[in-house]
């Protein structure tokens, strides 16, 4: 499997999937088309399917244009408000590009209907706003409860498994983290090393579940520093995982 990560907007990632064997391929997240075609194009592949993770606009908002570009195109999705879908699929469905396979989990908190599609064969996870490199997304349609239940699913996976996520946030994500864990070293590394790569023009994209588990605080809620930050300015702050999460997250919505 080729990926090919596609900026958008002012900061989104798409993700161009190729399949080596039938040249067929799958864009993850589609806002802008011009830069899409001009990959798909330029690696002489045929695209077959989008696959969005979130009817969000700055994931989907290309979709029309693009199935007036190809039509025919599967649009995958588990939400009615993604525009253009023909497929649906929940939890544990399985979506296919060429001769690629992915299964479908149903990690909702951002959006209710907000799915990643995990390639188990590739080791690879596409995560749109549900995962981030140091981050996870805001919590505009569940709660701190249900986006901890979204978040294990994605931390259960292999430790070497890519995540591609849907948005640069990396480095302010990192700054926030810092502020919870300033002795984790890990964390530290990875902070300087984004903000080279970005100032180079660089992506940050993929990170791994090892990496998030190391340095994402939504990763994290047991992590002892973690909790003694938050303890010393929250003292009424009960030590326990929803709410720890929680307070991680409201912390993080002002940062
Ligand atoms: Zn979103
Ligand atoms: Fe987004």
């Amino acid at each position: 499997m080729k990926v090919i990560a596609i900026p958008q907007l002012s900061d989104n990632y798409a993700y161009l999937i190729i399949d080596p064997a039938t040249r067929e391929a799958g864009i993850v997240d589609c806002a802008e088309v011009a830069p899409i075609l001009e990959a798909v194009d330029r690696e002489g592949a045929t695209l077959t399917a989008i696959l969005p993770t979130h009817h969000h606009f700055d994931h989907v908002g290309g979709n029309e244009e693009l199935l007036a570009a190809r039509p025919g195109l599967t649009v995958y999705g588990f939400d009615d408000r993604v525009p253009g879908l023909t497929d649906r699929v929940g939890h544990g469905d399985r979506v296919r590009v060429g001769s690629l396979e992915a299964e479908v989990l149903s990690i909702p908190a951002h959006t209710t209907g907000h799915i990643a599609y995990y390639f188990e064969r590739e080791h690879a996870v596409f995560t749109g706003d549900t995962l981030f490199a140091g981050g996870c997304g805001r919590l505009f349609e569940g709660d701190a409860a249900m986006m901890i239940a979204s978040l294990r699913k994605l931390r259960d996976l292999p430790d070497d498994t890519k995540v591609y996520f849907g948005h640069e946030y990396t480095v302010k994500n990192l700054d926030f983290a810092l502020t919870l864990e300033p002795q984790n070293r890990v964390l530290r590394d990875k902070r300087a090393w984004a903000a080279t790569t970005t100032g180079d023009g660089g992506y940050t994209t993929p990170t791994t579940i090892a990496s998030e588990k190391d340095t994402n605080p939504f990763f994290r809620w047991q992590s002892p520093e973690l909790r003694a930050t938050l303890a010393a300015k929250f003292p009424d702050l009960p030590m326990e995982d929803v709410a720890v999460f929680a307070k991680t997250r409201q912390l993080k919505d002002n940062f």
